[in-house]
């Protein structure tokens, strides 16, 4: 099959990997039809973060073409989302909703396992890894939109809920990247009342609006922290959510809590401070991580079957697999939120 093969930094190419094939009878075989590129495969394409030679991707939709004797609930031809991680669903960690830590789980597109930029992807523990989208016909937005649910709209969920973000609460957003719009969308959605984002770009300062932003703050560091505080009283937010993972947009995150708030964090860490005194001394607590998306998709999707959110308005430039590395370059340059692939026919 035709997939994407990372080599190293800066070095990616599309070319063949062997099809997949059935290994456990609880595996299922996917042909994918809409991947992505996450802004965690960046600091991969970058050489900020280790991956192995080989599969990339961890976002996929696509129809199942093949089950192992012992799936259950999924048949050839139905269409699925996965999440970015598979998990067995049974385990004690999965039962109590932490399928991205499953005891005997692991994320696509890494480590030998196919990756979602890629024809086909073999999927282990289909039944309790995968979601079946129910209906048929639906149109290309709403495609768009459950290709989001594979890892950002359930990642920007997890830093509202992390954060718990509830009625009538004021929430601001560090981050405009495709995660941070998620979770602005998420907090419209869980039904803050105040919502600022803080980004620059005009762009994205726009979806944002159309996804619930009721503010939006275009300064960075102490400049950032003022205009919030100016805001809100002079207070700060009840929740900070935290979508990039940086060292500074984690102290801004903090800065613009007030006192006894939460901040959410979901961006990959790299060079990150917790400040602890703040935790301390100011009463803010931090909470997040690896989203269990697993656990959110099926809510989502039924909002996104129901019309209520489009996740997909994160995607803003297209390619095909052959021009995959065009979909990365156009990210790492910022002139895209997200790419999407079309990969192959429904
Ligand atoms: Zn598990």
């Amino acid at each position: 099959m035709r997939a994407a093969i990372y080599n190293g930094p800066r070095d990616l190419t599309v070319g063949e990997r062997p099809d997949p094939r059935i290994q456990a009878s609880t595996d299922a075989i996917v042909r994918v039809t809409l991947a992505c590129v996450c802004g965690s495969d960046l600091w991969y394409y970058r050489g900020q973060s280790a991956h192995d030679q080989g599969a990339i991707g961890h976002e996929f939709i696509g129809v199942v073409d093949e089950v192992g004797a012992d799936v259950r609930d999924l048949r050839p031809g139905d269409l699925v989302v996965a999440p970015f991680t598979w998990s067995d669903g049974t385990c004690e960690l999965c039962r109590a909703g932490w399928y991205a830590n499953c005891l005997h789980g692991g994320g696509f597109g890494n480590h030998g396992i196919d990756g979602g930029q890629g024809e086909a992807v073999r999927v282990p523990f289909a039944d309790a890894t995968l979601v079946k989208v129910p209906g048929f016909g639906h149109s290309d937005e709403t495609l768009r939109s459950v290709l989001a649910l594979s890892d950002v709209a359930c990642t920007g969920n997890h830093a509202a809920v992390s954060a718990g973000v509830g009625p009538g609460m004021t929430v601001a957003v560090v981050g405009d990247g495709a995660v941070g719009l998620s979770a602005v969308l998420a907090a419209r959605r869980l039904g803050a009342e105040r919502i600022v984002a803080l980004s620059r770009n005009p762009a994205r300062q726009a979806v944002a609006r159309e996804f619930g932003a009721t503010d939006v703050v275009a300064d960075r560091g102490d400049a950032a922290v003022e205009a919030v505080k100016a805001l809100t009283g002079g207070l700060g937010v009840e929740a900070a959510l935290e979508c990039v993972g940086t060292g500074e947009s984690m102290a801004t995150a903090f800065a613009i809590a007030r006192s006894g708030g939460m901040v959410g964090a979901v961006g990959a860490p790299h060079d990150v401070v917790v400040p602890i005194d703040t935790v301390i001394f100011r009463n803010v607590g931090l909470r997040g991580g690896v989203a269990p998306a697993r656990k959110y998709i099926p809510e989502l999707l039924a909002a996104v079957l129901a019309g209520e959110i489009n996740p997909g308005r994160v995607f803003d430039f297209e390619t095909d697999l052959e021009h995959l590395v065009d979909g990365y370059d156009a990210m790492d340059e910022r002139r895209a939120i997200k790419s999407l692939v079309r990969v192959g026919a429904a």
